[in-house]
């Protein structure tokens, strides 16, 4: 599906004004669209791209060979670059659109960010250079008709705006100082064949061009389009969604340049027919005068919500201004979107395929990220040691099979148990009260400020322990007793089972 902005004139009216005055509108549409293709995908019978080597036309002329062919230029720049640059691996990325530029800017903490240091990809002065800005702290807060709710106010989380650009950038600089390294913009991933030692990876680039390489592994870093992991996964790559629309602005009236706004709400779920979703904000300071807003809901892959970013993107231009007050100089200066996917896994440790013969996924391809903090990069950065290291050690030991390669992975117990929580914010018409998904989190925000600091920066983090977990649940529990029968009615017995056995995995989990 394609649109041209004049087609979304009467559809879309904001929309179309917003993006009809942006550079590069027409494209960001375009890009959206692409996105949006995902929920017809979800419906399709699901599309073959794994073929075996056999099926590889004998006189295919094969024109690079590599030891890492990356799908996806985003999350793939930090990997490729400590492949390459730390074990000199000859790797090759290419990407349908330009690798290392994104649709979206990214909020972490300074101390996560320096693991990139400690790993040697970046100096520290390389690191501060990508933080466009540092916030003094953060709050949470969720709306209550009487406006009596809980601000939690948090320092050390989420609290640097980072350049994504800028970060992937200095990324791809380092793997193109590596000599055989290749990055090529404008190539569409279309199938690839396994062999028993190598994979065959086929592209198109935009003239219709046909492009064959071989490599030891084929990375994929499709993001949530990925057709692999629609294969491997059956046609249901991702249990849960969270469309997220948003822009860079500035002129904004009523921000506060030292604070991060990482979820706020104000109003109750949204009941529109066909809807029942809870919109959340998120506003983060960026560089110079320019301020981020998120709008986005979570939700279940198969709810019946109208959950395309086109129609989001409306209503965010229809209701930010009961969030932030645009002033005389407001100026738009470029939409951020993406749908973030995750994952719920029904059993005691990972259940979503993530690996298969010569291939291996990362980054929102694998949707191990945590569903709750917007986390994707972060959960990339904290993994990043060990993804690396232990696929060079693959590599070397010549062990690139399924059974071998799906063991390196992002899954962290602690994040998937995340996944139970996250149904608790997807609003459902059919079981609960219009107030319900800030009800029980302004009771989670009275429950945190009640405990020690380190529990709300862990919760924020995905660093939560298994026993600080049911301190909060058990503490909510007592504040607000809706909440056991909303597990009831929200999770089912399969749901409570799954999230007991999710615990389970987690208490008997090594620390990695
Ligand atoms: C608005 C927004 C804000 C976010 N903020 C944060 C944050 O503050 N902190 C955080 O940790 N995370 C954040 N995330 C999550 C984070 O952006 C993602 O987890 C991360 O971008 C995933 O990277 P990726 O490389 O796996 O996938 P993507 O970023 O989706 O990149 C996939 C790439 O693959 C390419 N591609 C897709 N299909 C093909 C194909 N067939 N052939 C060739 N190329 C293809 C695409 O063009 C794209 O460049 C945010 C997400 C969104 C949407």
């Amino acid at each position: 599906m394609s649109l041209s902005l004049e087609s979304i004139r009467e559809s879309k009216p904001r929309l179309f004004r917003a993006f009809s005055a942006l550079e590069h509108g027409e494209q960001h549409l375009q890009r959206i669209c692409e996105l949006d293709h995902y929920w017809e995908r979800l419906k399709r019978p699901v599309e073959r791209v794994i073929f075996s080597g056999g099926d590889l036309s004998a006189d295919t002329v094969i024109s690079g060979e590599y030891d890492l062919i990356y799908a996806g230029g985003t999350l793939s720049l930090l990997h490729a670059a400590l492949m390459a640059g730390k074990y000199g691996r000859k790797v090759m990325i290419f990407d349908r659109q330009r690798p290392a530029k994104s649709t979206r800017d990214w909020n972490i903490s300074r101390d996560e960010l320096l693991r990139l240091s400690t790993l040697g990809l970046l100096t520290e002065a390389e690191i501060d250079s990508v933080i466009v800005r540092r916030y003094k702290n953060g709050w949470v807060e969720f709306y209550q008709p009487d406006g009596r709710q809980k601000r939690l106010v948090m320092d050390n989380v989420l609290d640097c705006a980072v350049d994504t650009d800028k970060l992937l950038g200095l990324a791809k600089e380092k793997i193109e100082a590596v000599s055989g390294c290749d990055l090529l913009a404008g190539y569409t991933f279309l199938a690839c064949y396994q062999f028993d030692d190598h994979i065959v990876v086929k592209m198109v680039d935009q003239h219709g061009q046909l492009l064959y390489s071989k490599a030891r592994v084929l990375v994929d870093v499709m993001g949530i389009l990925s057709p692999i992991a629609m294969q491997l996964n059956h046609g249901r790559p991702h249990t849960h969604l969270c469309p997220t629309v948003g822009t860079v602005a500035s002129g904004f009236e009523d921000v506060d340049f030292d604070t991060g706004e990482i979820l706020a709400t104000t109003r109750s779920a949204d009941l529109t027919p066909g809807k029942g979703r809870q919109l959340i904000w998120e506003g983060f300071p960026a560089e110079g005068t320019k301020y981020i807003t998120y709008l986005f809901f979570y939700d279940e892959a198969d709810s019946l919500n109208d959950k395309s970013l086109l129609s989001l993107f409306e209503t965010y231009f229809e209701t930010l201004p009961e969030y932030k007050r645009q002033g005389k100089n407001f100026v738009l200066h470029r939409p951020v979107y993406g749908i973030i996917p995750a994952y719920y896994h029904d059993g005691f440790d990972r259940k979503r395929e993530v690996a298969d013969d010569h291939i291996i996924m990362f980054g929102d391809a694998a949707s191990l990220g945590s569903p709750l903090t917007f986390c994707g990069f972060g959960s990339m950065v904290r993994n990043l040691h060990h993804l690396t290291a232990d696929l060079e050690q693959a590599l070397c030991d010549n062990q690139l099979t399924k059974k071998h390669l799906e063991k390196i992975n992002a899954y962290e117990p602690n994040v998937a148990s995340m996944a139970n929580l996250m149904k608790y914010m997807c609003f459902n018409n059919s079981t609960d009260e219009p107030n319900f998904v800030n009800d029980l989190m302004n009771e989670v925000m009275h429950v945190l400020d009640d405990l020690p600091h380190r529990y709300r920066q862990a919760m924020f983090r995905d660093e939560l322990k298994i026993e600080e977990l049911a301190l909060v649940m058990l503490r909510v529990a007592w504040r607000y007793p809706k909440v056991l029968t909303a597990t009831w009615e929200k999770l089912g017995v399969q749901g409570s089972f799954g999230f007991l056995k999710n615990l389970a995995g987690w208490a008997l989990s090594p620390v990695r």
